[in-house]
């Protein structure tokens, strides 16, 4: 593809483009920030029907499809499902910078929780992280509402 462009006489250009955003993330997450932010709590929300908890909330239960209302507080201690240290950055949106290498990308079910969240844990050496540790959340000094960010990282509580 990018030989038939040449052949063709087209140019590219590479160009950096600073576009901030803003948008509304709605009552159920906003909550969730909120938790994050002033009582580095971590909130769900439980199906009335299957007794299911989801971190983070969201509004209709995807079993059920009933509507969910009961915020309850899960704990900030898990286990390791998965992981994938990283060797590749890319732009932290958060941050307009590139995200720093290597980093660890953990797939984590949080005690109380029926479902799972995704965040980084602080151990870059594969041969140190196990499926099935257990981890807990260590929150930022500094929280703003920002998910990446109040939530600092996971660290592993035993090897
Ligand atoms: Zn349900």
């Amino acid at each position: 593809m990018e030989k038939d462009r040449k052949d063709a006489g087209a140019i590219s250009i590479t160009a950096m483009a600073d576009m901030p955003y803003y948008y509304h993330v709605g009552f159920y997450y906003s909550r969730f920030l909120r938790e994050l932010r002033d009582s580095k709590r971590i909130v769900g929300v439980k199906c009335p029907e299957c007794e299911k908890v989801y971190v983070p909330p969201r509004i209709v239960c995807r079993d059920c499809f009933v509507t969910m209302e009961e915020f309850l507080p899960v704990s900030s201690e898990g286990t390791l499902l998965a992981y994938t240290v990283t060797n590749f950055s890319y732009t932290d949106t958060t941050k307009g910078e590139p995200k720093k290498i290597p980093y660890t990308a953990a797939y984590i079910k949080l005690d109380g929780s029926d479902s799972n969240i995704v965040h980084c844990l602080d151990e870059t050496d594969e041969t140190r992280i196990k499926a099935g540790m257990r981890v807990r959340a260590v929150f930022s000094g500094d929280r703003t509402g920002d998910y990446f960010h109040d939530i600092d990282h996971f660290e592993i509580i035993e090897h």
